[in-house]
């Protein structure tokens, strides 16, 4: 059994994969190379670099399994790996703690104005007075979708003493319940009710722009919204005329709708903390990831 691991994942993974195959690990490995080589791998292991269209699945005859050490699979052509019975797998559990941490760091900088008091503080002023913020106790989270992350980020807003609500018309509320979450029937209460908004919904045509002006329009003047899911959930659009308004107070986002953003309007303001789509990135997720993926190979050839 031939395993390929074409771009860098974390050392523990591949030392799991040489127990039941030989590996070799080429994370410069060209597009060419791939389609030359392909037909000798029974696995593949990729991240994000290498690309798996249908004209190199076509050619992978020994093929059994092709794992992605992440979260999506957007690289690979799934269809064209069906059709030839190949099983594409990846770790979407495995960086949920790590964005869920991401969007806590979003909403303390946000809510404690520390990014903007950063740059202010080590440009030599001592601005005290500019840099009032406000406590999280007490006030009202409002999640958008509760699975993996957002549920996580539940977890981490209790231990700050927050009230939690949510929408997510998925989710059956005795989970819910159990997490000490009231879950409600429609998003625009969630909207109205919340202090802080945070987003955890894939991209799909229902939630794109789904948070738009008629949505800011219900949120609280004082309401802060975040998102780490995915650029276009949020109209950016509309985020920043209700920041400009005053409509909201603030917002943290690390997910646009073009990415990598760089001319992006919204980088102009002060109210919001912005990064760049790192979220997920830690050594401790690429760790999980690669792991859970060596262990589905693993399991596909063990049994
Ligand atoms: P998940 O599938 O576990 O949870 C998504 C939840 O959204 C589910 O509970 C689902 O029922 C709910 N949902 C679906 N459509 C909805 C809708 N229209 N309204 C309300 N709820 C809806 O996913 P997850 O692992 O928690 O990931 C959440 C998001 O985070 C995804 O968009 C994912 O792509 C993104 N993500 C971003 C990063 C990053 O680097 N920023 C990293 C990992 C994941």
């Amino acid at each position: 059994m031939k395993a390929l691991v074409a771009d860098a994942i974390n050392e523990k993974g591949i030392e799991n994969l040489k127990e039941i195959a030989e590996v070799v690990v080429d994370t410069s490995i060209s597009p060419e190379e791939l389609l030359e080589t392909v037909g000798e791998y029974d696995a593949i292991i990729v991240r994000s670099r290498t690309k798996l269209p249908a004209e190199v699945i076509e050619k992978a005859d020994k093929l059994k399994i092709i794992a992605r050490a992440g979260v999506g699979v957007d690289n690979i052509d799934v269809n064209a790996a069906t059709q030839k019975g190949i099983m594409v797998v990846n770790a979407p559990e495995s960086t949920s703690i790590t964005v869920a941490e991401h969007t806590m760091g979003l909403i303390l900088s946000t809510i404690r104005k520390i990014a903007i008091a950063d740059k202010s503080t080590k440009a030599g002023k001592w601005e005290k007075k500019a840099f009032m913020g406000m406590e999280l106790r007490n006030k009202t989270l409002g999640v958008i979708g509760m699975g993996r992350i957002g549920s996580q980020v539940v977890n981490r807003c209790k231990a700050f003493e927050m009230d939690a609500i949510a929408y997510d018309p998925y989710l059956p509320p005795e989970v819910a319940k159990n997490m000490g979450v009231e879950l409600y029937e429609n998003i625009e209460d969630v909207l109205t009710r919340a202090d802080v908004i945070t987003i955890h919904v894939p991209l799909t045509p229902e939630t794109e722009h789904s948070i738009s002006t008629e949505q800011f329009k219900l949120m609280k003047d004082t309401a802060l919204i975040f998102n780490c899911a995915r650029g276009g959930i949020i109209d950016e659009d509309a985020l920043y005329d209700a920041l400009v308004s005053g409509e909201i107070l603030g917002a943290g986002l690390d997910v646009y709708e073009e990415e990598p953003a760089k001319d992006n309007k919204l980088f102009q303001l002060d109210n919001i903390v912005c990064t760049p789509h790192i979220a997920a990135s830690t050594k401790e997720a690429q760790r999980d990831a690669a792991i859970i993926v060596a262990n589905e190979v693993i399991t596909l050839f063990k049994g």
